[in-house]
C-alpha cells in the first residue's frame, strides 16, 4: 500500500481529480490517498492558502499528486506551486512530450523527456533597477550542486527506461560563465554512463531542430528559463499543454501535477479534460515501480482517444470529464 498525499486544488482541479482516482482505484492501484488541501480552496477553508497539515503531510509521506492551485492575492508569495517546489527542493521538474494515437499533432513518433532544472537560473528573483524605467538587470545563478542533481537525474532516468541519448542545451558560447559550468558539469556525469549516449546542443539551434525533426531527441536536460520555452514547445509537438504531465522531483519528495492551470472559465461544467493530469499520475506510479499497471491505464487511455463521443470538445469530442473517465475504467479490462 502507498500513501500518496493528494491535493484536489482548485477550478478544475477537483473534477479532474476524481477522474484520475477513479480510473487508478478501478485499475486496482493501491493507494491509501491522503486528502489535503492548498491554494485558494485552502484560503477559503483555513486562511491559508498553504496549511501546515498539508506541507506536514506532504514531509512525511514524500509523495504528492496535485491539482492546479490558484495562489490568491495577498498571500505573502508569487505563487503557491513555486513555494512548494522550494519547501521540498524539487530540483528537477520533468515533463514527457510522446505522440498520442488519435489526437492531431504534426509529428507521428515523438518521444522524448525533458528535464528542467527547477531552483535556480533567472528564476531566483533577483531583479533590480540600476535607474528606475530606464535600465533593469536580473542574475542568474548557476551553481555545481543543483546542475548535478538535475543533469544526474536525467542520467539515471534514461538508465532507469533504457533510453538512448542524453542532450545538454545550453548557451556556452556568450553566458560562458553560467552555461559553461553547466556544460561542464554535464560533461563529466556524462562519464559515469558510457552506455547512454551524450551530446550539449546550443539552444536556438534545438529550438529549430525541436520543430524540424524532435523524433531524433530522446531525453533532454537544460537550465530552468530555456527549460520553461522548450518544455512547452515539446507539448506543442504532441498536441498541447492539455495533454502534458508533469513531474517535480527532488531527493527526498515528488510532486506530480498537471501543466495547466486551473481554468475557472470551464470550473464545474464536467468538460475539462483530466488526460494532462492523468499522465501526471501515470509518471507517479512509474515513480514508485508500478510500471504494469502504468502501462494498462495508458493503453486504456489511448484505446479511449478513439472515440471521440467521449473525449472532451478540448480535444475536439463531443463527451465529458465523467464520460471520458467511465470510458477509460471500461476500457481498462480490453
Ligand atoms: P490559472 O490562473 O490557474 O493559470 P487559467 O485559466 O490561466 O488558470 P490555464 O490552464 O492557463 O488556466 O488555461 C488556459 C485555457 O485553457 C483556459 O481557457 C482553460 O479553460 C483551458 N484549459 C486549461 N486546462 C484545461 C483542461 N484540463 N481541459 C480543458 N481546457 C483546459
Ligand atoms: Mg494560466
Amino acid at each position: 500500500m502507498h500513501d500518496i498525499v493528494l491535493i484536489p486544488g482548485d477550478g478544475i482541479g477537483p473534477e479532474i481529480t476524481k477522474s484520475v482516482t477513479t480510473i487508478l482505484d478501478a485499475a486496482g492501484a493501491d493507494i491509501n490517498w491522503i486528502k489535503c488541501t492548498a491554494g485558494l480552496t485552502a484560503q477559503e477553508e483555513l486562511g491559508n492558502p498553504l496549511p501546515d497539515e498539508t506541507l506536514d503531510a506532504i514531509k512525511k509521506y514524500r509523495l504528492a499528486l496535485k491539482g492546479p492551485l490558484t495562489t490568491p492575492i495577498g498571500a505573502g508569495f508569487r505563487s503557491v506551486n513555486v513555494a512548494m517546489r522550494k519547501k521540498f527542493e524539487l530540483h528537477s521538474n520533468i515533463r514527457p512530450a510522446k505522440t498520442l494515437p488519435h489526437i492531431e499533432s504534426r509529428f507521428d513518433n515523438v518521444d522524448l523527456v525533458m528535464f528542467r532544472e527547477n531552483t535556480e537560473g533567472l528564476y531566483i528573483g533577483k531583479e533590480q533597477w540600476v535607474k528606475e524605467n530606464s535600465h533593469a538587470e536580473s542574475i542568474a545563478v548557476v551553481t555545481r550542486e543543483a546542475s548535478e542533481k538535475v543533469i544526474r537525474s536525467a542520467f539515471e532516468y534514461a538508465k532507469k527506461k533504457n533510453r538512448k541519448k542524453v542532450t545538454l542545451i545550453h548557451k556556452a558560447n556568450i553566458l560562458k560563465f553560467t552555461c559553461g559550468l553547466f556544460m561542464e558539469v554535464g560533461e563529466e556525469i556524462a562519464k559515469d554512463y558510457p552506455e547512454i549516449e551524450y551530446e550539449d546542443l546550443i539552444v536556438d539551434n534545438m529550438a529549430m531542430q525541436m520543430v524540424l525533426q524532435p523524433e531524433q531527441f530522446d531525453v533532454i536536460v537544460t537550465t530552468n528559463l530555456f527549460g520553461d520555452i522548450l518544455s512547452d514547445l515539446a507539448s506543442g509537438l504532441v498536441g498541447g499543454l492539455g495533454l502534458t504531465g508533469a513531474a517535480n522531483v527532488g531527493d527526498d519528495a515528488a510532486m506530480f501535477e498537471a501543466v495547466h492551470g486551473s481554468a475557472p472559465d470551464i470550473a464545474g461544467q464536467n468538460v475539462a479534460n483530466p488526460i494532462a493530469f492523468l499522465l501526471s499520475a501515470l509518471m507517479m506510479l512509474e515513480h514508485i515501480d508500478e510500471n504494469d499497471l502504468a502501462d494498462r491505464i495508458r493503453q486504456a487511455v489511448y484505446l479511449t482517444l478513439e472515440d471521440k463521443s467521449v473525449c472532451t470538445p478540448d480535444i475536439g469530442g463531443s463527451g465529458s470529464t465523467t464520460a471520458f473517465t467511465e470510458a477509460v475504467v471500461k476500457n481498462l479490462n480490453k
